[in-house]
């Protein structure tokens, strides 16, 4: 029989199984489960249970609130193994990734176990005669979150452990694609203790959405996806006046100066642009050489590892790359490759043939390369979320940079070089919001915040670290005065100073 993967709300598994949704594993190129898509009364039912819990878990102590994260962190690794396994199974990738993945989460759930000393507020003894202010940060209620595929265990944990640390409840919908890594997390954040209702996953598409979206109940949103949805949840959410963040595409440039350390370059850029199939939004998908010279020397290189890149099913520890998640997914991809080289780019390997013994039905493309690429071009343009990385060869820095800043992403991007004086400037003045050196991921860790600049990120304050303690809470500023006994007091007229 097959498995439909239903909702967690209010500590349970629940189905509404009126509309269901295939889950593949892209390895196979076959259903391997379904999901139910919530109906509007069910997402409803998931916004009611936080609601309820609420009351009592904005009166839990911080330090108790850390505690079910400190369970839960011990409980992530206990069941690893389970969890990425989940992961492969459903988006694909390789098991080291989803280990890579997992671990990333478990470090904001680390972060998370901090809460009673990152929720202090602030205080000002004698602000007036007798007067006494302070700040403390308070919870908002019921927030949601809204996940992609591609990081189906990491990217909800950007979000809930932060928020549910600062004495929210919690209702995520995580991507219909590759449900089974949520619902699996869920679980275990009641294992470790989390009351009912405090923690909800409801499985569903754009009804779901809309539905939280829409909802009073629902204080503020978290979204991370691509950016015509981003965008859309940004208007639509703050016109119902939430607080959003909203996280969108990208388009990652790297730029290779002459001086750069060009054999760590070519291997850097072989695990940004091809690693997890491309499908990351801070994927290297543009290298810019600097100078004819260097981008010869990086372009033939990258051929030669490219022969060696083995692609097969994530379960095969061997391999580096999986499959794409889905077959829209594939087709887009190689329509991409076909309009580069229509468009004259240089197609310098071509992995759209790529087939996989034993997988011939699997969503699998072989890593491609592009030369001579140029900004009009769609290769270029657009985020294509796959593993094609393309080649663009510039005269300057100056010119490097300009490329970058006039695209309309700023996600994140990084520099190769050896010069001190090239890094500063660089990461002094580009225009995005996450920046390496020599250093091609350059995913911030668990204690910064992670957010790009342009059309990358709508809204003010960025996903985990500090901005997430903003984003959870509601400051309030509180003024207080204790006369003394007996002491008769005027009217004043004036403005209190
Ligand atoms: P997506 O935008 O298709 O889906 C994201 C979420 O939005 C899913 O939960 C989906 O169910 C929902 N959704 C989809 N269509 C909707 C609609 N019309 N109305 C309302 N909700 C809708 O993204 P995806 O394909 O799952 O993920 C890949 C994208 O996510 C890429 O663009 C990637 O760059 C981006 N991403 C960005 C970051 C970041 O931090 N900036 C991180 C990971 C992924």
């Amino acid at each position: 029989m097959t498995q439909i993967h239903g909702h967690f709300i209010n500590g349970e598994m629940v189905t509404d199984e009126a509309r269901t949704q295939a889950v593949f594993n892209p390895a196979f190129g076959e259903e391997s489960s379904r999901v139910a898509l919530a109906s509007k009364a069910t997402v409803e039912s998931a916004i009611a249970a936080a609601e309820a819990a609420f009351p009592a878990w904005r009166n839990t102590p911080p330090l108790k609130r850390a505690q079910v994260m400190f369970r839960f962190k011990m409980l992530l690794e206990e069941h690893a193994d389970d969890i990425c396994a989940l992961i492969t199974a459903e988006h694909g990738k390789v098991l080291d990734d989803a280990r890579g993945e997992l671990q990333r989460g478990i470090e904001v759930v680390e972060y998370a176990c901090g809460i009673p000393e990152l929720l202090k507020g602030e205080h000002s003894k004698n602000a007036g005669p007798a007067i006494d202010s302070w700040s403390e940060f308070q919870p908002l209620g019921v927030v949601a979150g809204i996940t992609p595929f591609n990081f189906p265990a990491m990217v909800p944990m950007w979000m809930f452990p932060m928020a549910i640390a600062c004495g929210n409840t919690f209702v995520l919908k995580p991507s219909e694609r590759d449900p089974s890594a949520p619902l699996k997390i869920a679980e275990l954040l009641h294992e470790a203790g989390l009351p009912k209702g405090v923690f909800n996953v409801v499985n569903g598409d754009k009804l779901a959405v809309d539905t939280l979206l829409e909802d009073k109940r629902v204080q503020a949103v978290s979204f991370v996806g691509s950016t015509p949805i981003a965008e859309y949840i940004y208007a639509t959410g703050t016109a119902n006046g939430k607080r959003i963040q909203a996280l969108g595409g990208a388009k990652n440039h790297a730029v290779i100066m002459p001086d750069a350390d060009i054999d760590n370059a070519v291997s850097a850029l072989m695990g940004a642009a091809y690693g997890s199939c491309g499908e990351r939004c801070m994927a290297i998908s543009v290298a810019v050489c600097v100078g004819d010279e260097v981008a010869d020397e990086v372009v033939s290189k990258l051929e030669n590892a490219l022969s060696t890149l083995k692609v097969g099913p994530g379960t095969d520890l061997s391999n580096a790359m999986g499959p794409v998640i889905t077959q829209v997914s594939l087709d887009r991809i190689r329509n991409y490759v076909a309009e580069g080289v229509s468009q004259g780019a240089k197609l310098v390997v071509d992995g759209r043939d790529l087939v996989v013994p034993g997988h011939e039905n699997g969503y699998f493309i072989g890593g491609c390369l592009f030369d001579h690429v140029t900004p009009e071009m769609s290769i270029y343009t657009d985020e294509i979320f796959g593993p094609v990385l393309c080649v663009v060869r510039a005269k300057s820095l100056e010119e490097a940079m300009q490329l970058i800043d006039d695209h309309e992403y700023g996600n994140g991007t990084c520099l190769f070089t050896r010069d001190g004086e090239a890094a500063r400037y660089f990461t002094d003045n580009i225009k995005v919001g996450m920046v390496g050196v020599n250093v091609p991921l350059p995913v911030p860790v668990a204690y910064h915040s992670f957010g790009g600049w342009k059309r990358s990120l709508f809204g003010d304050l960025y996903a985990y670290g500090p901005d997430a303690v903003r984003f959870y809470t509601r400051r309030k500023t509180i003024t207080q005065r204790w006369p003394a006994g007996g002491v008769r007091e005027k009217a004043q007229f004036a403005f209190p100073s």
